[in-house]
This record gives structure tokens, C-alpha cells and sequence, in this order.
């Protein structure tokens, strides 16, 4: 019996998958982001969804995360965004995962190791990745730089130009339109030199939502999106251009249900006391869970598809909620240990999302999703 369970939809996620596609249409190839398994929705078994419903590539943090993908029948191209470590590359020809690459300097150790295992063509394949502005990881060479680094190389191959943005969602800066304006600049002068990759791609969630078709390329690389969410964006926001829903919930269960006199204390540091006569209820979910710390005295569980608020702090590993106003209290259907919450997702009318929750917390979405621990039971469904 599970204390706290995740339910993830693949169907849910497959649909996400295909409005992005559809969004973009056929010329470019959608690249869904399993990172972080799959920002907690279990990287295995949505990647399979993923290649069911049609995905060539996928992309990854790190080789870890390819070789788990490997291991469990994965065939689909596997790019790795952030992990280009000496010590990391064996296993890209090992599990045949394809590196991005953000220094120059690590191409000629890279054109060695491709001479090396040449008889396994394709693996020498590597996508170079421009710092355009965000100043994180990637090249800040000039074209030429490049141009010259890339003359030197004859069994690796750049088979793709990337950038990624620093503030996709925000149109109150100009960095969006400054960055993609030095990518195609860079990509341009690239090409008069006789280099263009067959794929050039700088499109995350935020620039699909909003429509952004100057930054599809031929290639995007939906994370956010493909598990149902979007930004609300900032400033003078064009319409959202896409059509997705979340695919996870999260639940846990009541333990003890009792009653507590006006002006107890609730919890570590009676950070709450009750104002009144109340029912509470202690839930199986706690911050070793990922449910967030900062929801003490804060956030609000479903049950019985009625809202309930945290009282008190949120503790290792059970949180206590306020259940005075159910409706059910005065009737057979009162809340007893065992019955479900929902602590993200959907009861009845009410629904809890990623974002609301990461607002109470102080903290992202994306945050919220990937912070859930792996004790965490992990139910799929359809
Ligand atoms: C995580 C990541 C993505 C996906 O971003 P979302 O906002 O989740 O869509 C795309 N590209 C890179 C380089 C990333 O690190």
C-alpha cells in the first residue's frame, strides 16, 4: 500500500506530443525533453509513449540519462544537452547518444575518439551549441572561430546548431528577438563557409506557446509542454498557439483524523494554532516527499473534491490539513484514515496545478514537478 503515489497519463502526454507537432507541422522534428526523468513522470515509460506516438529524437541532461533509455529498449536518436565531460564520452558511442557540444576546445579530443571507433559510423555526430546571450552553456566563438575548429574534423560531424533562451516567456525584453537575431547571424555566416548542420534548433516551451515561428528552425525541443504546461508570460503576451494538459497528479492519504479545542497548536513550533473547534486530518505526504516546506501554514489539499488548507508546517513526512468545514463531516461519509487526497490534480470541480502550487511555495512550476522525490509510488495510466 502506497503513502504518496504520482498518476501520470500517457495518453495525456502522447496528445501533448502531437499538438506540438501539429503546431509546428511536418517539416520540423520535435525533439521531446525526458531530462530529470521525464520532470519526474518516469523518463522509461514516457519516452516509449513518446516513440509510439512518433518521436525520432530525444533529448537528456546527461549520459546517465541516455544509458537508463538505452537500457530499456529506447531506439530513438538520444541528444545529451549538458554533459560533455572527458570522463562522460566514452559511453556516447558505448550507448550511442549524441553530445552537444559547447567548447570548441573539446573537439579535437572528440575528432580523435570518432577516428578511433570510426567503424561505427554516425557516432562521431555532435550538435554545437551558441551562447547567443544567455551566458550559460555554449560557444561564444565567432562563425569563423567555428569554421576554422570544424576544418580540422573528418570523421566527427556537427550535425546541429542550438541555442537556448534566457527569457522566452518575457516580452518585456528584447533579449528573445537579440538572441535569435545572433543565432541566425552566426548560422548565416556559417553557411557561406560551407557549413550548414542538418539541424538548427532553438525553440524550448515558451516560443511554441507563444507562437514564435522565426525560432521553430527545423528542429524544437519541448520539455514544460509535452507534460501540460505553459508560462503565462510577461508583458504584452501574443495568444497562447498551443493546446496541452497536464499529465500528472499526485495523491496521498489520511492517516488519523481527530478533533482539536480553539487555540491548539498544530504542529512543530506551533507555527499554527486553530481559531476555533476543529477537525483536522494528517496526511502520508511530507517535504522528504519534494511536497514543499514552504507550503506550511500556506497551501490547500483536495479532498472530497473540497479545498482544505495546510495548517502548521509541512514536516518530513506528514503535513496537516484542515478538514472543520467537509461537508461530509456530519454524515456517514465523514474523512477516515485510508480515504485519498489529491495534492496536485483534479477531485470533483476543484483542481491544484504545478504552477499554483509553485506560487504558494515560492518557487517554479518546474520546480514543483521535478522535486518530487523518488519514494513517491508512480501509477500510469491511460
Ligand atoms: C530543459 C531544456 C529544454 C526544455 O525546456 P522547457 O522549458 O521545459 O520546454 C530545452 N532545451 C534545453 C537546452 C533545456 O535545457
Amino acid at each position: 500500500m502506497n503513502r504518496s503515489w504520482v498518476e501520470v497519463s500517457l495518453g495525456q502526454i502522447q496528445t501533448n506530443y502531437r499538438s506540438v507537432q501539429k503546431l509546428v507541422g511536418g517539416g520540423v522534428a520535435v525533439m521531446p525533453v525526458v531530462k530529470a526523468d521525464a520532470y519526474r513522470h518516469g523518463a522509461v515509460a514516457v519516452a516509449r509513449a513518446l516513440e509510439q506516438a512518433g518521436a525520432k529524437w530525444l533529448a537528456v541532461s546527461n549520459v546517465q540519462e541516455g544509458a537508463t533509455l538505452r537500457d530499456n529498449g529506447i531506439t530513438a536518436r538520444i541528444l545529451v544537452m549538458a554533459d560533455f565531460l572527458p570522463t562522460s564520452r566514452d559511453a556516447f558511442f558505448d550507448y550511442r547518444l549524441t553530445p552537444v557540444v559547447h567548447d570548441l576546445a573539446a573537439l579535437p579530443d572528440w575528432e580523435l575518439r570518432a577516428r578511433t571507433r570510426s567503424s561505427e559510423p554516425g557516432l562521431g555526430r555532435f550538435h554545437l551549441k551558441l551562447d547567443t546571450g544567455m551566458g550559460r552553456l555554449g560557444t561564444r566563438a565567432s562563425a569563423k572561430a567555428i569554421a576554422s575548429a570544424f576544418g580540422k574534423l573528418h570523421h566527427a560531424e556537427c550535425e546541429g546548431l542550438m541555442t537556448h533562451f534566457a527569457s522566452s516567456a518575457d516580452f518585456t525584453s528584447p533579449q528573445t528577438e537579440q538572441q535569435t537575431a545572433a543565432f541566425l547571424s552566426t548560422r548565416a555566416a556559417l553557411a557561406e563557409s560551407g557549413i550548414s548542420p542538418q539541424y538548427w534548433h532553438l525553440a524550448a516551451t515558451n516560443p511554441l506557446t507563444f507562437g514564435q515561428k522565426k525560432t521553430f528552425g527545423n528542429m524544437v525541443r519541448p520539455g514544460f509542454c509535452i507534460y501540460g504546461y505553459t508560462s503565462k508570460g510577461k508583458g504584452d503576451v501574443p495568444p497562447s498557439a498551443l493546446r496541452v494538459a497536464p499529465a500528472l497528479s499526485w495523491k496521498t492519504v489520511v492517516l488519523e483524523v481527530k478533533r482539536l479545542p480553539k487555540n491548539a497548536p498544530v504542529g512543530y513550533g506551533a507555527m499554527h494554532r486553530v481559531q476555533r473547534d476543529s477537525r483536522i486530518a494528517i496526511l502520508a505526504v511530507g517535504y522528504a516527499d519534494g511536497f514543499p516546506h514552504r507550503l506550511s501554514n500556506k497551501g490547500r489539499v483536495l479532498i472530497q473534491g473540497q479545498s482544505c488548507p495546510i495548517l502548521g508546517s509541512v514536516s518530513m513526512d506528514v503535513t496537516t490539513v484542515d478538514i472543520t468545514d467537509l461537508a461530509s463531516n456530519k454524515s456517514s461519509e465523514a474523512v477516515k484514515p485510508g480515504d485519498t487526497v489529491t495534492l496536485l490534480g483534479r477531485d470533483g470541480d476543484e483542481v491544484i496545478d504545478a504552477q499554483q502550487i509553485a506560487r504558494g511555495a515560492g518557487t517554479i512550476a518546474y520546480a514543483v514537478l521535478c522535486g518530487i522525490h523518488s519514494r513517491v509510488a508512480r501509477n500510469f495510466v491511460a
